[in-house]
């Protein structure tokens, strides 16, 4: 008897002829994640992924559980096709559910599955003998086939299978499954989660970070740099690419009418991250806006930033109120470094009086009073790139 641990996938399913390449691909991800396990081997077989020769401990299962693609994680045990071999491991399953559950009078549940046709006994057969050993040798549990404390999966497959613990998975596609694209990642709450949100659905992403030195501290290029690398654990390598953004705010600052600064600045954003995008072989722009949350983020100025470029740009927040971003930033562990105090290029030239309704056509001229080429020409220059 041994133990591994089972990945179970989902919506790949759904992919008929792509099917292969969606397993692959969350096999690599699973190994790759689980690179301080030397000698763990991953295989997929018959619809389930098997994680082998790796001590089933906390790291491992965390880890686990930020790969896209994953819908459940069991850890369990193996043995031989052999009814004696089997009551053997049930019962050291159950020993172990039994420590994990609390409440006086447990129940159980035995379910069966046999994928091997041609071992003996029906699941349901299966089901009734395993649960009365179970009744035999544990005479303080109960069965409760509707809703039992402790579920034990048994499963008939090339050797036999069978787990009590169900961890969900992160859910989505694997990461590499559908494409890349850009993140603009700026140092908040929500641009991280809108990264995420994009990686989940199988996603690669590159990042682009704006800063103004001197304005902005080393500080805050860290914290971008720490957010990015938080974001690897369930979105894979990220290329992170700095971008010196002061001298086009000091231009906009000085030459633009005030109250357009923000929306002219985003254009930047916006136009710089699309070169950076083609650049790395993105398809989309990924903003953490939403409706509404600020000045730059009405239906007017939304329009604004997305007509500086012809990528399209994504906004998986859109419709989110901010309590639902930190929950999903608290939940993938972003939001602790998301609120560190250092400031943001955003916050350092601010309008007094942001148009919150831009006109495009008054944009567009306010824009030609810089020469956009050049700065962005050197704003590129000056381009740190990090592999994360
Ligand atoms: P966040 O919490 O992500 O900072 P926010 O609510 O503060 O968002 P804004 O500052 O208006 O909103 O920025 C809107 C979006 O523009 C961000 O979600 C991000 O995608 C992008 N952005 C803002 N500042 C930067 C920056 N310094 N570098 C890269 N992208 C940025
Ligand atoms: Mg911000």
């Amino acid at each position: 008897m041994e133990k591994l641990i089972l990945v179970r996938y989902g919506e790949i399913y759904l992919k008929g002829q792509n099917r292969p390449f969606f397993e692959r691909t969350l096999v690599d991800n699973i190994k790759k994640v689980l690179g301080n396990y030397d000698k763990a081997k991953v295989f997929k077989s018959q619809g389930r992924i098997y994680i082998e020769e790796i001590p089933v401990e906390r790291a491992a299962l965390d880890a686990l559980s930020k790969v896209f693609g994953i819908i459940g994680i069991n850890p369990a045990w193996k043995t031989k096709k052999d009814l004696e071999y089997i009551k053997n491991m049930l019962k050291v399953i159950v020993e172990d559910a039994l420590e994990k559950t609390t409440g006086e009078n447990p129940t159980f549940k035995v379910e069966s599955r046999r994928a091997d046709k041609t071992f003996p006994m029906g699941s349901m057969d299966l089901n009734r003998d395993m649960g009365a050993f179970i009744l035999q040798n544990f005479p303080q549990l109960k069965v409760d086939v509707h809703n039992p404390d402790i579920r034990i999966n048994l499963e008939i497959r090339e050797h036999a299978y069978a787990y009590h613990e169900n961890i969900p998975g992160a859910g989505g596609m694997p990461v590499g499954t559908n494409g890349k694209t850009t993140l603009l990642l700026s140092g908040g709450i929500d641009s991280p989660v809108a990264g995420w949100m994009i990686a989940k659905r199988g996603v690669r992403l590159t990042a682009v970070h704006y800063h103004s030195f001197p304005y902005t501290s080393d500080k805050a290029k860290e914290k971008v740099i720490d957010l990015c690398r938080l974001l690897t654990h369930y979105c894979g390598p990220i290329r992170l690419h700095v971008v010196p953004f002061t001298e086009i705010q000091q231009e906009l600052y000085e030459k633009c009418p005030d109250g357009l600064l923000t929306v002219l600045m985003r254009r930047f954003m916006m136009k710089i991250a699309e070169i950076i995008a083609i650049k790395d072989g993105a398809q989309a722009l990924i903003t953490g806006e939403s409706i509404g949350q600020v000045a730059s983020q009405t239906l007017e100025a939304l329009a604004s930033t997305d007509d500086a470029v012809s990528l399209p740009v994504f906004r998986p927040l859109i419709g989110m109120d901010k309590k639902e971003i930190v929950e999903i930033a608290e939940k993938i562990n972003t939001y602790e470094t998301s609120i560190l105090p250092y400031e943001d290029c955003c916050t350092v030239f601010v309008p007094r009086h942001p148009v919150t309704k831009p006109k495009l056509d008054r944009v567009r001229q306010a824009e030609t009073l810089v020469d956009g080429e050049a700065l962005i020409e050197r704003a590129l220059e000056g381009v740190e790139v990090y592999e994360l």
